[in-house]
Protein backbone atom coordinates (compact mmCIF):
# COMPACT_ATOMS: atom_id res chain seq x y z
CA UNK A 1 0.00 0.00 0.00
CA UNK A 2 1.80 3.37 -0.93
CA UNK A 3 1.57 6.43 1.77
CA UNK A 4 -1.35 8.30 -0.09
CA UNK A 5 -3.50 5.11 -0.04
CA UNK A 6 -2.72 4.74 3.40
CA UNK A 7 -3.00 8.23 4.74
CA UNK A 8 -7.03 8.61 2.80
CA UNK A 9 -7.51 5.13 4.36
CA UNK A 10 -6.67 6.83 7.53
CA UNK A 11 -8.66 9.72 7.57
CA UNK A 12 -11.90 8.09 6.56
CA UNK A 13 -10.95 5.01 8.85
CA UNK A 14 -10.61 7.44 11.91
CA UNK A 15 -14.10 8.72 10.94
CA UNK A 16 -15.59 5.28 11.07
CA UNK A 17 -14.10 4.09 14.11
CA UNK A 18 -14.97 7.58 16.15
CA UNK A 19 -16.48 6.93 19.75
CA UNK A 20 -20.19 7.48 19.69
CA UNK A 21 -21.52 5.22 22.84
CA UNK A 22 -20.87 5.17 26.53
CA UNK A 23 -18.79 1.11 26.06
CA UNK A 24 -16.60 3.11 23.41
CA UNK A 25 -15.58 5.42 25.31
CA UNK A 26 -14.60 3.34 28.57
CA UNK A 27 -12.09 1.74 26.49
CA UNK A 28 -10.52 5.43 26.49
CA UNK A 29 -10.99 6.94 29.93
CA UNK A 30 -12.62 6.10 32.84
CA UNK A 31 -16.06 7.90 32.50
CA UNK A 32 -16.90 10.07 35.61
CA UNK A 33 -20.28 9.37 37.54
CA UNK A 34 -21.09 13.63 36.05
CA UNK A 35 -19.99 12.17 32.80
CA UNK A 36 -22.02 9.44 32.51
CA UNK A 37 -25.29 11.08 33.50
CA UNK A 38 -24.47 13.88 30.70
CA UNK A 39 -23.92 10.84 27.93
CA UNK A 40 -27.29 9.30 28.99
CA UNK A 41 -29.03 12.84 28.99
CA UNK A 42 -28.19 14.02 25.80
CA UNK A 43 -28.16 10.81 24.18
CA UNK A 44 -30.18 12.43 20.88
CA UNK A 45 -27.68 15.05 19.97
CA UNK A 46 -24.84 13.87 17.53
CA UNK A 47 -21.70 13.10 19.63
CA UNK A 48 -18.97 11.69 18.49
CA UNK A 49 -14.52 12.08 18.73
CA UNK A 50 -12.06 10.79 16.58
CA UNK A 51 -10.22 7.82 17.77
CA UNK A 52 -6.81 10.43 17.45
CA UNK A 53 -8.42 12.90 19.34
CA UNK A 54 -9.96 10.50 22.02
CA UNK A 55 -5.74 9.44 22.42
CA UNK A 56 -5.18 13.08 23.96
CA UNK A 57 -7.78 12.45 26.88
CA UNK A 58 -6.49 12.08 29.75
CA UNK A 59 -8.12 8.82 30.75
CA UNK A 60 -8.39 9.76 34.83
CA UNK A 61 -8.64 13.11 35.20
CA UNK A 62 -12.64 14.07 34.71
CA UNK A 63 -11.30 17.56 34.17
CA UNK A 64 -9.28 17.08 31.39
CA UNK A 65 -9.45 19.90 28.68
CA UNK A 66 -10.01 17.42 26.24
CA UNK A 67 -12.61 15.54 27.83
CA UNK A 68 -14.92 18.81 28.63
CA UNK A 69 -14.76 19.84 25.00
CA UNK A 70 -16.44 16.76 23.04
CA UNK A 71 -18.37 13.96 26.18
CA UNK A 72 -22.08 15.78 26.80
CA UNK A 73 -22.36 17.03 29.80
CA UNK A 74 -25.70 17.33 32.02
CA UNK A 75 -25.22 21.46 32.19
CA UNK A 76 -26.05 21.80 28.53
CA UNK A 77 -29.57 21.11 29.69
CA UNK A 78 -29.48 24.07 31.72
CA UNK A 79 -29.86 26.78 30.09
CA UNK A 80 -30.57 30.09 31.85
CA UNK A 81 -28.87 32.70 29.90
CA UNK A 82 -28.41 31.48 26.39
CA UNK A 83 -30.95 32.47 23.46
CA UNK A 84 -33.23 30.12 21.58
CA UNK A 85 -32.75 30.26 18.09
CA UNK A 86 -29.79 31.62 18.47
CA UNK A 87 -28.47 31.14 14.94
CA UNK A 88 -31.37 32.70 13.28
CA UNK A 89 -31.04 35.83 15.75
CA UNK A 90 -27.59 36.21 14.21
CA UNK A 91 -28.99 36.19 10.90
CA UNK A 92 -31.55 38.54 11.34
CA UNK A 93 -30.22 41.32 9.11
CA UNK A 94 -32.62 39.66 6.28
CA UNK A 95 -35.02 41.51 5.26
CA UNK A 96 -37.53 40.71 1.91
CA UNK A 97 -34.58 43.50 -0.04
CA UNK A 98 -32.17 40.72 0.96
CA UNK A 99 -33.43 37.06 0.01
CA UNK A 100 -30.37 35.00 0.01
CA UNK A 101 -30.27 31.03 0.69
CA UNK A 102 -29.68 29.63 3.70
CA UNK A 103 -25.79 28.68 3.25
CA UNK A 104 -25.17 32.61 2.60
CA UNK A 105 -24.51 34.17 6.35
CA UNK A 106 -24.20 38.03 5.71
CA UNK A 107 -22.77 40.70 7.87
CA UNK A 108 -20.45 43.00 5.94
CA UNK A 109 -20.54 44.29 2.49
CA UNK A 110 -17.31 42.46 1.47
CA UNK A 111 -17.40 39.11 2.82
CA UNK A 112 -19.32 36.20 3.82
CA UNK A 113 -19.55 33.00 5.63
CA UNK A 114 -20.65 30.22 3.31
CA UNK A 115 -21.73 27.34 5.05
CA UNK A 116 -21.75 23.61 2.95
CA UNK A 117 -22.30 21.17 5.40
CA UNK A 118 -23.10 20.23 8.84
CA UNK A 119 -21.12 17.45 9.70
CA UNK A 120 -17.81 17.82 11.96
CA UNK A 121 -14.45 15.81 12.91
CA UNK A 122 -16.01 15.59 16.23
CA UNK A 123 -19.13 17.83 18.00
CA UNK A 124 -18.00 20.55 20.37
CA UNK A 125 -20.17 20.82 23.21
CA UNK A 126 -19.17 24.55 23.16
CA UNK A 127 -20.38 24.94 19.88
CA UNK A 128 -22.78 28.45 19.47
CA UNK A 129 -23.95 26.71 15.90
CA UNK A 130 -24.63 23.64 18.04
CA UNK A 131 -28.71 23.97 17.44
CA UNK A 132 -27.99 22.68 13.96
CA UNK A 133 -24.99 21.06 13.85
CA UNK A 134 -25.23 18.97 17.85
CA UNK A 135 -28.70 19.37 18.51
CA UNK A 136 -30.28 19.42 15.22
CA UNK A 137 -32.91 21.30 15.88
CA UNK A 138 -32.64 23.17 13.29
CA UNK A 139 -32.72 22.22 10.04
CA UNK A 140 -31.21 24.39 7.26
CA UNK A 141 -30.32 23.58 3.56
CA UNK A 142 -26.84 24.15 2.67
CA UNK A 143 -26.76 23.97 -0.83
CA UNK A 144 -23.37 24.76 -2.55
CA UNK A 145 -24.44 25.52 -6.17
CA UNK A 146 -27.38 27.80 -4.96
CA UNK A 147 -24.65 29.79 -2.78
CA UNK A 148 -22.17 29.76 -5.84
CA UNK A 149 -25.11 31.08 -7.90
CA UNK A 150 -25.94 33.52 -5.48
CA UNK A 151 -22.19 34.99 -4.82
CA UNK A 152 -22.15 35.35 -8.69
CA UNK A 153 -24.63 37.53 -8.83
CA UNK A 154 -23.10 39.78 -6.16
CA UNK A 155 -19.91 41.72 -7.42
CA UNK A 156 -19.41 43.60 -4.11
CA UNK A 157 -18.41 40.15 -2.19
CA UNK A 158 -14.83 39.65 -2.89
CA UNK A 159 -13.87 37.03 0.36
CA UNK A 160 -15.62 33.95 1.01
CA UNK A 161 -15.60 32.14 4.18
CA UNK A 162 -16.08 28.66 3.63
CA UNK A 163 -17.29 27.06 6.96
CA UNK A 164 -19.83 24.52 8.79
CA UNK A 165 -19.73 22.33 10.25
CA UNK A 166 -16.61 21.42 8.98
CA UNK A 167 -16.33 22.13 5.53
CA UNK A 168 -12.68 19.89 5.25
CA UNK A 169 -15.33 16.67 5.89
CA UNK A 170 -16.45 17.00 2.23
CA UNK A 171 -14.87 14.95 -0.21
CA UNK A 172 -11.82 15.96 -2.58
CA UNK A 173 -14.12 16.05 -5.28
CA UNK A 174 -16.68 18.00 -3.82
CA UNK A 175 -14.12 20.81 -2.34
CA UNK A 176 -12.48 20.65 -6.14
CA UNK A 177 -15.68 21.65 -7.40
CA UNK A 178 -16.10 24.61 -4.77
CA UNK A 179 -12.87 26.10 -5.09
CA UNK A 180 -13.07 25.61 -9.05
CA UNK A 181 -16.41 27.29 -9.28
CA UNK A 182 -15.57 29.96 -6.80
CA UNK A 183 -12.64 31.10 -8.94
CA UNK A 184 -14.35 31.70 -12.37
CA UNK A 185 -16.31 34.40 -10.27
CA UNK A 186 -14.34 37.06 -11.10
CA UNK A 187 -14.77 39.02 -8.42
CA UNK A 188 -13.54 36.59 -5.96
CA UNK A 189 -10.60 37.76 -4.63
CA UNK A 190 -9.82 35.23 -1.77
CA UNK A 191 -11.11 31.91 -0.16
CA UNK A 192 -10.96 30.79 2.99
CA UNK A 193 -11.51 27.71 4.96
CA UNK A 194 -12.99 27.50 8.93
CA UNK A 195 -11.86 23.86 9.98
CA UNK A 196 -11.15 22.11 12.66
CA UNK A 197 -9.83 18.70 11.27
CA UNK A 198 -6.31 19.78 11.37
CA UNK A 199 -6.88 19.94 15.29
CA UNK A 200 -9.09 16.74 15.57
CA UNK A 201 -8.20 14.57 12.33
CA UNK A 202 -5.13 15.90 11.24
CA UNK A 203 -4.85 12.82 8.71
CA UNK A 204 -7.16 14.52 6.69
CA UNK A 205 -4.49 16.49 5.18
CA UNK A 206 -3.55 14.03 2.73
CA UNK A 207 -1.21 14.81 -0.72
CA UNK A 208 -4.83 14.78 -2.33
CA UNK A 209 -6.20 17.32 -0.12
CA UNK A 210 -2.78 19.30 -0.95
CA UNK A 211 -3.33 19.08 -4.66
CA UNK A 212 -7.03 20.18 -4.25
CA UNK A 213 -5.90 23.29 -1.89
CA UNK A 214 -2.37 23.74 -3.37
CA UNK A 215 -0.76 25.76 -5.78
CA UNK A 216 0.07 29.76 -7.19
CA UNK A 217 -3.57 31.20 -8.18
CA UNK A 218 -4.89 34.58 -8.32
CA UNK A 219 -7.08 33.67 -5.57
CA UNK A 220 -5.78 32.14 -2.77
CA UNK A 221 -6.69 29.96 0.07
CA UNK A 222 -6.23 31.09 4.00
CA UNK A 223 -7.24 28.03 6.19
CA UNK A 224 -8.69 29.16 9.83
CA UNK A 225 -8.30 26.58 12.62
CA UNK A 226 -9.46 26.05 16.17
CA UNK A 227 -6.65 25.32 19.09
CA UNK A 228 -7.95 25.41 22.16
CA UNK A 229 -5.81 23.99 24.50
CA UNK A 230 -2.19 23.41 24.05
CA UNK A 231 -2.31 19.81 24.67
CA UNK A 232 -3.97 19.84 21.44
CA UNK A 233 -0.96 20.78 19.64
CA UNK A 234 0.77 17.61 18.62
CA UNK A 235 3.63 16.62 16.31
CA UNK A 236 0.75 15.43 13.69
CA UNK A 237 -0.98 18.87 14.48
CA UNK A 238 2.09 20.66 13.68
CA UNK A 239 2.94 18.24 10.77
CA UNK A 240 -0.43 18.77 9.01
CA UNK A 241 -0.08 22.38 9.41
CA UNK A 242 3.65 22.37 7.66
CA UNK A 243 1.77 20.76 4.86
CA UNK A 244 -0.86 23.14 4.50
CA UNK A 245 1.50 25.84 4.53
CA UNK A 246 4.31 24.33 1.97
CA UNK A 247 1.43 23.87 -0.26
CA UNK A 248 0.32 27.69 -0.23
CA UNK A 249 -2.34 27.63 2.66
CA UNK A 250 -1.74 30.31 5.35
CA UNK A 251 -2.99 28.76 8.50
CA UNK A 252 -4.43 30.90 11.42
CA UNK A 253 -5.90 30.16 14.74
CA UNK A 254 -9.32 31.24 16.08
CA UNK A 255 -9.78 30.06 19.91
CA UNK A 256 -13.01 30.07 21.51
CA UNK A 257 -12.59 31.44 25.18
CA UNK A 258 -13.63 28.35 27.90
CA UNK A 259 -14.25 28.77 31.57
CA UNK A 260 -12.38 25.56 32.92
CA UNK A 261 -10.37 24.76 29.73
CA UNK A 262 -8.23 28.01 28.84
CA UNK A 263 -9.42 30.75 30.70
CA UNK A 264 -6.18 31.05 33.16
CA UNK A 265 -2.88 32.76 32.69
CA UNK A 266 -0.97 29.79 32.30
CA UNK A 267 -2.67 27.48 29.42
CA UNK A 268 -3.64 30.79 27.67
CA UNK A 269 0.13 31.93 27.13
CA UNK A 270 1.56 28.57 26.90
CA UNK A 271 -1.29 27.96 23.94
CA UNK A 272 -0.43 31.02 22.23
CA UNK A 273 3.57 30.72 22.59
CA UNK A 274 2.83 26.61 21.00
CA UNK A 275 1.03 28.11 18.29
CA UNK A 276 3.82 30.11 16.52
CA UNK A 277 6.33 26.81 17.23
CA UNK A 278 3.50 25.24 15.21
CA UNK A 279 3.44 27.82 12.65
CA UNK A 280 0.16 29.04 13.24
CA UNK A 281 -0.61 32.65 13.64
CA UNK A 282 -3.38 33.65 16.34
CA UNK A 283 -6.27 35.28 14.15
CA UNK A 284 -8.94 35.44 17.26
CA UNK A 285 -10.21 34.46 20.71
CA UNK A 286 -13.24 34.68 20.55
CA UNK A 287 -15.97 34.92 23.23
CA UNK A 288 -18.31 32.15 24.11
CA UNK A 289 -21.40 33.20 22.57
CA UNK A 290 -24.94 33.15 23.96
CA UNK A 291 -26.32 29.97 22.13
CA UNK A 292 -28.46 27.99 24.50
CA UNK A 293 -26.56 25.05 26.27
CA UNK A 294 -23.57 26.66 27.12
CA UNK A 295 -23.65 28.76 30.23
CA UNK A 296 -21.01 26.62 31.89
CA UNK A 297 -18.27 27.09 28.85
CA UNK A 298 -19.22 30.77 29.50
CA UNK A 299 -16.50 33.36 30.89
CA UNK A 300 -17.30 37.28 32.14
CA UNK A 301 -17.19 39.59 28.87
CA UNK A 302 -13.78 41.00 30.10
CA UNK A 303 -11.66 38.01 30.49
CA UNK A 304 -10.31 37.67 27.24
CA UNK A 305 -8.54 40.96 26.97
CA UNK A 306 -7.74 40.50 30.81
CA UNK A 307 -6.05 37.32 29.45
CA UNK A 308 -4.08 39.34 26.28
CA UNK A 309 -2.95 42.31 28.64
CA UNK A 310 -1.59 39.81 31.43
CA UNK A 311 -0.01 37.04 29.24
CA UNK A 312 0.90 38.44 25.52
CA UNK A 313 0.79 41.88 24.68
CA UNK A 314 4.48 43.36 25.54
CA UNK A 315 4.98 39.66 27.76
CA UNK A 316 5.87 38.17 24.21
CA UNK A 317 6.24 38.68 20.88
CA UNK A 318 3.39 40.74 18.84
CA UNK A 319 2.88 37.88 16.42
CA UNK A 320 1.33 35.64 19.57
CA UNK A 321 -1.25 38.67 19.67
CA UNK A 322 -4.80 37.67 18.09
CA UNK A 323 -7.64 40.04 18.97
CA UNK A 324 -10.41 39.36 20.98
CA UNK A 325 -13.69 39.95 19.94
CA UNK A 326 -17.77 39.63 20.56
CA UNK A 327 -19.12 37.71 17.55
CA UNK A 328 -22.83 39.07 17.45
CA UNK A 329 -25.83 39.92 15.33
CA UNK A 330 -24.19 43.02 13.87
CA UNK A 331 -20.63 41.35 13.18
CA UNK A 332 -17.54 40.80 15.29
CA UNK A 333 -16.52 43.16 17.93
CA UNK A 334 -13.15 43.76 19.22
CA UNK A 335 -12.79 44.20 22.58
CA UNK A 336 -9.03 45.06 23.62
CA UNK A 337 -7.23 45.80 26.77
CA UNK A 338 -7.36 49.43 26.95
CA UNK A 339 -5.30 50.66 29.50
CA UNK A 340 -1.92 51.98 27.04
CA UNK A 341 -3.03 55.75 27.51
CA UNK A 342 -3.03 56.24 31.34
CA UNK A 343 -3.19 60.48 30.80
CA UNK A 344 -3.50 62.76 27.54
CA UNK A 345 -3.26 66.77 27.87
CA UNK A 346 -2.67 69.27 25.82
CA UNK A 347 1.30 69.19 26.20
CA UNK A 348 1.41 64.99 26.51
CA UNK A 349 0.24 61.86 26.78
CA UNK A 350 1.13 59.40 29.79
CA UNK A 351 1.91 55.82 28.68
CA UNK A 352 1.49 52.63 30.57
CA UNK A 353 3.39 49.11 29.61
CA UNK A 354 3.29 45.45 30.12
CA UNK A 355 4.93 46.21 33.55
CA UNK A 356 2.95 48.87 35.05
CA UNK A 357 6.09 51.71 33.97
CA UNK A 358 4.93 54.80 32.57
CA UNK A 359 6.84 57.05 30.02
CA UNK A 360 5.93 60.27 29.00
CA UNK A 361 5.51 61.42 25.22
CA UNK A 362 4.70 65.30 24.15
CA UNK A 363 1.54 65.41 22.53
CA UNK A 364 2.33 67.17 19.13
CA UNK A 365 0.76 68.77 16.44
CA UNK A 366 0.11 67.38 13.11
CA UNK A 367 2.17 69.92 11.42
CA UNK A 368 0.52 71.28 8.23
C1 LIG B 1 -16.97 35.82 11.04
C2 LIG B 1 -17.71 36.15 9.85
C3 LIG B 1 -17.04 36.62 8.70
C4 LIG B 1 -15.54 36.80 8.64
O1 LIG B 1 -15.10 37.81 9.50
P1 LIG B 1 -13.58 38.29 9.52
O2 LIG B 1 -13.54 39.28 10.63
O3 LIG B 1 -13.28 38.87 8.19
O4 LIG B 1 -12.73 37.07 9.80
C5 LIG B 1 -17.80 36.95 7.60
N1 LIG B 1 -19.14 36.81 7.61
C6 LIG B 1 -19.81 36.37 8.69
C7 LIG B 1 -21.29 36.26 8.63
C8 LIG B 1 -19.12 36.02 9.84
O5 LIG B 1 -19.79 35.57 10.91
S1 LIG C 1 -16.02 21.79 14.61
FE1 LIG C 1 -16.84 23.90 14.63
S2 LIG C 1 -18.94 23.71 13.76
FE2 LIG C 1 -18.24 21.64 14.35
S3 LIG C 1 -19.03 21.32 16.42
FE3 LIG C 1 -16.92 22.12 16.63
S4 LIG C 1 -17.17 24.36 16.81
FE4 LIG C 1 -19.13 23.53 16.00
Amino acid sequence: MNHTNYQIENWKHQLQNSIRTREELAKWIHISPEEEAGIQALSHTRWSITPYYASLMDPDDPNCPIRKQVIPSIHEKENRYGMDDYLMFKENRRDEADIRPDAIGRQYKDRIAFTVTDRCGIYCRHCFRKEVVVDQEIQLRFDVDEGIAWISEHPEIRDVLITGGDPLMLSDDKLEYLIRKLREIPHIEMIRFGSRLPVVLPQRITPGLKRVLGGFHRVPIWLNTQVNHPKEITPQLAHAVYDLLSCGVNVGNQMVLLKGINDDDATFKKLHLKLLQARIRPYYVFYCEPAPGIDHFRTSVERGAELIRDNLRGHTTGLAQPMYVLATNIGKIPLMPDYYIQEKTEEHYILKNHRGETTTIPNIPEVE
